[in-house]
């Protein structure tokens, strides 16, 4: 099954709500509202325990992270964390890279932008796997990420990318782009609606946003959860393997959706999907069964990733 089969069209979203405010201050303090649905934090959500942080569920079905809270990026985006078999393993790089090109052709079938235009910026681009696919694929392709370690990677390998935030994206254009990709960033931004509404803000008529993160309503999430439970938390390891420091935020289908109607974005095509075992695992067996879970995953409708394409709302 390639990721563009799990491409659904999606019905119309509800009118945009903007303005949503992430904190209040009363009496001095700062309140922490959902970025989703505006709902106050209140302590009595905690989900989940572990050692450094906890994490929280909205009403509306957000998981955050107590370091979101803090306004805390949750772990530093240096060299060591770039090891992972995704980004220094050649067979994982090239595993993870086609499999963001097939969830990017999936949606481009859908989306594609009206203009026809190539200019293609990858937000959060880290070592420039995708930008270096786009730009042997046809794409005026570039990139922007927050680690200097990253960026020089991506540099060696020819690619134009800069190290910046999402805000520095609209001080350096000077032509707009058609499309911007945006993988497994959103999850690890403290504040996801601001990045969401600043893409929104820079962006032409007839952009696409093309982008994928993480749910909670996976089948390896309920199984670890399970262990965890029935263990009484003892057996922590698989679950702490999906809620690390650095994901501040894990969604649900339709909590995606309407962070981005709040942000301005009109999902025209989302889907889910799973990361490759290659791009996970050098380790064949792990792989193995990886796989298998993967399978189970997609059989169920119940996968690790979400994605989804958009265009900017159109003002009523
Ligand atoms: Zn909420």
């Amino acid at each position: 099954m390639t990721a563009s089969s799990a491409v659904d069209r999606l019905g119309p979203f509800p009118a945009a709500r903007n303005g949503i405010r992430m904190t209040v201050m009363t009496e001095g303090r700062s309140a922490w509202n959902c970025p989703v649905c505006g709902t106050p934090h209140r302590p009595g959500s905690t989900d989940l325990k572990f050692p450094g942080f906890d994490i929280y569920r909205c009403p509306c079905g957000l998981g955050y992270s107590g370091l979101a809270m803090a306004g805390e990026r949750g772990q530093s985006y240096n060299a060591a964390y770039y090891q992972h078999v995704r980004y220094a393993d050649k067979a994982g790089r090239d595993a993870y890279a086609g499999h963001l090109a097939g969830i990017f052709d999936g949606c481009l079938k859908e989306c594609a932008p009206p203009t026809g235009g190539r200019r293609l910026i990858d937000v959060g681009c880290a070592t420039g796997d995708f930008v270096g696919w786009a730009r042997d694929h046809g794409w005026e392709a570039s990139g922007i990420d927050a680690s200097p370690e990253a960026v020089e990677t991506a540099r060696g390998r020819g690619l134009a990318v800069t190290v910046g935030n999402i805000e520095d994206i609209g001080d350096s254009v000077d032509r707009p782009y058609d499309v911007i990709t945006m993988w497994d960033v959103l999850e690890h931004l403290p504040d996801p609606a601001g990045a969401l509404s600043t893409l929104r803000r820079i962006s032409k008529p007839g952009v696409v946003l093309v982008l994928k993160t993480v749910s909670r309503t996976s089948i390896i999430e309920a199984m670890a959860r399970l262990a965890y439970r029935g263990s009484l938390g003892v057996i922590s390891a698989p679950l702490r393997r999906i809620y690390v420091p650095g994901h501040l935020y894990c969604f649900t289908g339709p909590v995606l959706h309407r962070l981005l109607a709040r942000c301005g974005w009109a999902v025209g095509c989302a889907g889910q999907t799973d990361t490759p075992s290659r791009a996970l695992t050098g380790f064949p067996p792990l792989g193995a069964a990886l796989g298998l879970a993967a399978r189970i995953q997609r059989t169920t409708g119940r996968c690790y990733e979400l994605f989804a394409a958009c265009h900017p709302k159109t003002e009523s």
